[in-house]
């Protein structure tokens, strides 16, 4: 089969990997559409050094089998990417998805999306409502990761809230704090992404010069969506004393210099967010309380899966999918 692998070279696309056999618990899925995150730049530009094979965690494909469970076979998928070891002390307390031995699909351990096939454990999966299309499906692992700040961070309708970033996270996570009716900004440096936001009537204020984010200072909580110093800086600048800093990037370049005591003397909470729920995430698509297509900048076939790395490369650029057939 096909595979955009990540190699000593850089990103390579190879035409013999062999297709993976699903073990015990497992299905072998065919890829129907995925989606280039951040995370996939950030792997190649060195985050996480180190990891050879496979890339691609966001993915919509079909059961073609799955040994102990057949009647898996032919349904629509998308699948949860952590996979913990299932014995150690995390994964007994149910916190599998920060074992220390954990795969993560196309991340750590374990071949991913860009390819015609991948294998995940059936637990991972969630089957795809028929009223959901494939375009829609390739965002829930990314929707899932917007609606983890929820599961984390207590948001109330009386909340002021700062989204920093109008990337493609960026605007999923201004979507979905929008559904709790709190008073929400997003700042970004792209008016006309920001008007996306303004399209699809979230009632959130947008802000894209400097000079008016003083409108949005002292905000209870602050979302940092860019993965950039200058992000995290805004971030530090807009929460109030007391306030909390959901830091929803990795920083490829390393950790940002600020005045870490600043924070010990506003009492900052910083929150570290990662994957999040599945099931939520479908719900939204299927419901259509978020919308995710017009995210979707350019299409490209997994023959073509090096030009569209370097297409999600490009500055600006929103959501760039790969369809293998
Ligand atoms: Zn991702
Ligand atoms: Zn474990």
């Amino acid at each position: 089969m096909r595979g955009l692998v990540l190699t000593d070279a850089g990103p390579q696309l190879c035409h013999d990997r062999p297709i993976p056999t699903p073990g015990h618990g497992e299905a072998l899925v065919r890829v129907r559409l995925a989606g280039i995150c951040a995370t996939d730049l950030a792997l190649i530009a060195g985050y996480k050094g180190g990891y050879r094979g496979v890339l691609g965690h966001e993915f919509v494909g079909e059961v073609v089998a799955a040994p102990d469970a057949p009647e898996w076979i032919n349904r629509r998928v998308v699948g949860e990417i952590n996979m913990g070891c299932g014995a150690c002390d995390l994964c007994r307390r149910g916190l599998g998805k920060h074992c220390r031995k954990r795969q993560s699909l196309g991340i750590i351990g374990r071949d991913g999306a860009l390819a015609d096939y991948l294998t995940l454990p059936l637990a991972n999966l969630h089957e795809v409502p028929a009223n959901v299309s494939d375009d829609e499906a390739v965002f829930t692992e990314p929707l899932a990761a917007a609606l983890e700040v929820l599961e984390q961070v207590h948001i109330t309708p009386d909340s002021r809230v700062v989204v920093v970033g109008d990337g493609r996270l960026g605007l999923l996570i201004s979507q979905v704090l929008a559904l709790t009716g709190c008073d929400l900004t997003t700042v970004g440096k792209h008016p006309a992404k920001l008007a996306l936001l303004r399209e699809w009537q979230t009632g959130c204020t947008l802000l894209s010069d400097d000079p008016a984010l003083d409108q949005a200072v002292n905000a209870d909580v602050v979302v940092e969506a860019t993965g950039s110093p200058a992000g995290f800086a805004a971030a530090r600048t807009l929460v109030r004393p007391g306030g909390t800093v959901v830091l929803k990037s990795t920083f490829a370049g390393g950790l940002p210099q600020f005045d870490i005591s600043s924070l010990v003397v506003d009492e900052i909470t910083l929150v570290g967010s990662r994957c999040g729920p599945f099931a939520p995430a479908l719900r939204c698509l299927a419901t259509g309380r978020v919308q995710v297509t017009p995210l979707i900048q350019a299409r490209f076939g997994l023959d073509d899966g090096v030009a569209a790395l370097t297409a999600a490369g490009r500055r600006g650029m929103l959501k760039v999918v790969v369809a293998p057939s």
